[in-house]
């Protein structure tokens, strides 16, 4: 059989810090060929992999105050914790193993930092922001939070103590995962014991990529992919097959291109820059509320 080909395995780089709280490396949405809208509709994912904070007493390590209109953030709490609130006083903690999958939609005014205890005695953080862009019709939809602890992800166990799936978004086989999203996708955690593997096949016409989050694989028996790295996929065939070559976690994404104009302006993914001007001047005069 011929397995779903491989374009890139792409080393992490860009290694920076969003606020004081989150040391990420940009994988997608920052440049060629992780561009935008190579991986469409995910747009932008920040991952931070293992880094230990110290103890802290002053004010929880983080990002501040800052809008989102136009797409949804997905976050994945590998190790640690993160705490966040909005300025309609809606807040709350995404546990160690846990997503909140938050709709910006309209409009959101949030911020983003350790969660209070675990900043107080420090600890190791790891963890995934991924950006998922929304349909044009769906842009202005009502802000929305979906809170999934890891106990509500759908679970399932591979044949052959390979290891299992975790699956946040989308279905394997007959199981479905809880996150509701707006266009067709798939965002799961595949975690495989060492020597093991599994295969995986989504739409040719889904782009589609992994995200080596612990551990190495090799896929279709041919390309090694390390740990941080990105594998992307071309939209050509549908299955793959991934070996663990030591225990590995696999994040794995999936979906239809969104195949629509993208006019970005920091945290505001819109269609049009009439559209962002729209959004900077909603902001200005306080339509997102307010937030210290
Ligand atoms: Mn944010």
């Amino acid at each position: 059989m011929t397995f779903r080909s491989i374009e890139a395995v792409l080393p992490p780089d860009n290694l920076h810090f969003v606020g004081d709280g989150f040391r990420v490396y940009g994988i997608l949405g920052r440049k060629e060929p992780l561009s935008m809208k190579r991986m469409s509709p995910f747009l932008l994912l920040d991952y931070a992999p293992v880094h230990y904070f110290p103890p802290n007493n002053g004010a929880p390590r983080g990002v501040g105050p800052h809008p989102h209109r136009g797409i949804e953030t997905v976050t994945i709490a590998y190790k640690g914790k993160v705490e966040h609130n909005d300025s309609t006083g809606a807040g709350g903690i995404i546990e160690e193993g846990g997503v909140q999958w938050m709709t910006s939609g309209s409009g959101i005014l949030h911020k983003e930092y350790h969660e209070k205890n675990f900043s107080k005695k420090g600890g190791e953080m790891q963890m995934v922001q991924l950006w998922v862009n929304l349909p044009a019709k769906d842009k202005m939809t009502t802000p929305k939070y979906q809170n999934i602890n890891n106990k509500d992800l759908s679970k399932v166990e591979l044949e052959n103590n390979a290891g299992s799936i975790d699956i946040i978004a989308g279905e394997y086989e007959d199981h479905k995962g809880p996150a509701a999203s707006f266009s067709p996708l798939s965002l799961f955690n595949v975690k495989l014991n060492k020597g093991k593997g599994t295969s995986l096949s989504f739409k040719e016409s889904h782009n589609t990529g992994l995200l080596i989050i612990k551990g190495s694989v090799t896929i279709n028996n041919s390309k090694k992919a390390p740990t941080n790295h990105f594998v992307l996929f071309k939209n050509k065939g549908k299955e793959f097959t991934l070996r663990a070559d030591e225990d590995a976690i696999v994040l794995v994404l999936s979906g239809e291109p969104i195949d629509e104009p993208i006019a970005s302006y920091g945290p505001f993914v819109m269609n049009t820059d009439e559209e962002i001007r729209q959004t900077i001047d909603d902001f200005n005069s306080g339509k997102f509320g307010y937030l210290d």
